[in-house]
């Protein structure tokens, strides 16, 4: 399994729509696969995209 490259904790594989990444609950790291440029890291708008997925299910 992967592990966070900022804590070493195992990530977690997430499936959001068609695409497939993973997370890291315990610092909110996030491997995303992004075609628009992404300059900050935003972990909570990751959370939010997420929450908005499974709210909307
Ligand atoms: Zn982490």
């Amino acid at each position: 399994m992967d592990e966070c490259p900022r804590c070493q904790a195992p990530l977690e594989r997430l499936s959001l729509a068609d695409v497939e990444t993973i997370a890291c609950r315990d610092c909110g790291f996030a491997d995303i696969p992004v075609d628009h440029e992404s300059e900050r890291d935003e972990p909570e708008s990751w959370r939010d995209a997420i929450n908005r997925f499974y709210d909307g299910n």
